[in-house]
């Protein structure tokens, strides 16, 4: 019987797997995940990323041990892994999952690809979501997407593991230095069990429960991790979803539809796989420096804007690997237009702290929050109202800024403003705000606006929204006008999403 090679990457289930299971069909199966030096010295890589993924495959290799199946663990490049082990084992097949990575894992498999058609290798590459590769239009795309959704997942009936095993190299514990004493755990069963606790309660009250980081880190699936790595698959989530649970039915649509953005925003990545290097409207390319200043872009990575509110989330993210969404977004707001910082460096900077890093979700995300996709509304959050709004306690900016545990509530958003007998803004072992907010954001407002004025912005725009958006909602008001139409709005409504 002939091996097949099964490639893992951001796939590492058994259930619902269908690369597995044409594998199973094709030959004996040799399971394999390869470690790539390369891939884990980019700065969007972290150590937090590959702790989880180190769990994912501890807990991938009982699984599959118990279908009779080995896993190979193989360090260096890509390339030379599959063609050591075809060497190995003869075998003349690889089968993996469609990737939708970031430029480096999308210049790597053109370099494997090139590679198997040289020594007469077929790769097979399956899809795995609702992503289609090479698609014509983005008209007609979510209904492929619900399609594919809809579609009932696959079962491995069983499979051979080939007659002699080549050998594996070792897990490595840790990859670079990078403690996060608060992250997620990997592997499938945690996954299973938050899917589960999500619909049997824990969601109740997601909808309005998701904005505030207080909150949200109960009340959210905290799925992403597991979705970013494939120890579910996005289909096995939203089918469960639809299923019997004990949430409001508004909550278990809420989660649907994220479900649905998580394929949209990958499709733009699968659509122009350099999204995190170029501006999706060509105009904002430029619009801030591209060598951003240092000391502010250090003092917002540290949590040490001034802006209680800000820090706090930004020293939660460095502790625990997750923020919810509506702090992600501010975070890269406050990059973007307070501090003027180029959205690569401050989006690199954001993915190697999120255990969940997905580059299409990511990117598209970092560029909208940065005013540079050119057919969203520009977002611009006053990060001290943010604070009022979400923490009126001050319990999680406490937890997170102990040097203000002693600040009245009334201040604690602006603490440089506490004086007098009251204590006094000098006595703070706490930084001044960088730059003045309000003025800052008025700045910025009006840099990324008046881009939008400039002659061929339009048809850029709507080059973009035929590329790129939604068909729905917001898109369809571009469509008709792509530069009228987005106001901007200093605060979104709790909740609220442009779906572009
Ligand atoms: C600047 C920025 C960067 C982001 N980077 C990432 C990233 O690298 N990886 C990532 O998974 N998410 C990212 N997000 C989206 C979102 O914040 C997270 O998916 C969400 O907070 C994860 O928590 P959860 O699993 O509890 O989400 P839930 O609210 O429970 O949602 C369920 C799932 O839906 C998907 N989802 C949720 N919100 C969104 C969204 N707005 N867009 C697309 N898909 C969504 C995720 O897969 C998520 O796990 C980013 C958002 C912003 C603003």
């Amino acid at each position: 019987m002939d091996t097949v090679i099964l490639w893992l990457k951001r796939d590492l289930r058994v259930d619902d797997h269908p690369a597995l299971v044409l594998a199973a069909a094709r030959g004996a199966v040799l399971p394999v995940f390869i470690i790539e030096p390369d891939y884990w010295a980019r700065p969007e890589h972290s150590g937090r990323q590959w702790d989880f993924i180190r769990e994912c495959l501890l807990d991938l290799r009982a699984e599959l041990a118990s279908h009779g199946l080995p896993l190979v663990i193989r360090q260096g490049r890509a390339v030379d892994a599959l063609a050591l082990l075809v060497a190995e084992t003869g075998a003349r097949a690889i089968i993996s999952h469609e990737e939708t990575g970031g430029l480096w894992t999308y210049a790597r498999d053109r370099h494997v690809a090139a590679w198997a058609r040289g020594a007469g290798v077929v790769w097979h590459e399956l899809p795995q979501s609702g992503v289609i590769r090479r698609l014509q239009s983005r008209n007609g795309w979510a209904g492929l997407r619900d399609a594919f959704v809809a579609r009932p997942q696959v079962t491995l009936q069983g499979a051979r593991a080939p007659v002699r095993i080549p050998p594996s190299d070792p897990l490595p514990a840790h990859m670079g230095h990078d403690p996060c004493p608060g992250r997620q755990r990997g592997g499938r069963t945690d996954g299973l069990r938050l899917l589960q606790s999500f619909l049997d309660g824990r969601g109740l009250g997601y909808q309005r429960g998701m904005s505030s980081p207080l909150t949200g880190a109960d009340m959210c699936s905290r799925l992403s991790p597991h979705l970013a790595f494939g120890t579910l698959s996005g289909r096995e989530a939203a089918q469960t979803g639809a299923g019997p649970h004990s949430i409001r039915t508004g909550d278990a649509k809420a989660f649907s539809s994220r479900l649905a953005w998580r394929d949209h925003f990958m499709q733009k990545q699968e659509d122009a796989p350099d999204i995190e290097a170029r501006a999706l409207h060509p105009f904002y390319d430029d619009l801030r420096p591209r060598d951003p200043d240092a000391t502010r872009l250090a003092a917002w990575a540290a949590g040490e804007t001034g802006w209680p509110f800000v820090d706090a989330c930004m020293r939660s993210l460095i502790a625990t690997g997750w923020l919810n969404f509506r702090m992600r977004s501010m975070l890269m707001a406050v990059a973007s237009y307070h501090l003027w910082l180029d959205w690569r460096a401050s989006g690199a900077i954001l993915a190697a702290r999120f255990t969940d890093y997905e580059p299409g979700i990511h990117w598209s995300q970092c560029q909208m929050q940065s005013g540079t996709t050119g057919i969203n509304a520009i977002r611009v959050y006053n990060p001290i109202k943010q604070g009022l709004d979400q923490d009126p306690g001050g319990v999680f900016t406490r937890r997170w800024l102990p040097e203000l545990a002693h600040v009245p509530d009334m201040w604690l958003q602006r603490p440089w403003d506490w004086q007098g007998d009251w204590g006094g803004a000098g006595a703070l072992a706490y930084p001044r705000p960088l730059v003045d907010a309000v003025q800052a954001a008025r700045t910025a407002k009006a840099a990324v606006w008046a881009v939008r004025g400039q002659p061929g912005f339009r048809e850029a725009a709507f080059d973009v929204v035929r590329r790129h958006a939604s068909r729905k909602d917001s898109a369809r008001r571009f469509v008709r006008d792509p530069v009228v139409t987005p106001k901007p709005k200093p605060e979104p409504k709790q909740g609220a999403f442009d779906f572009g």
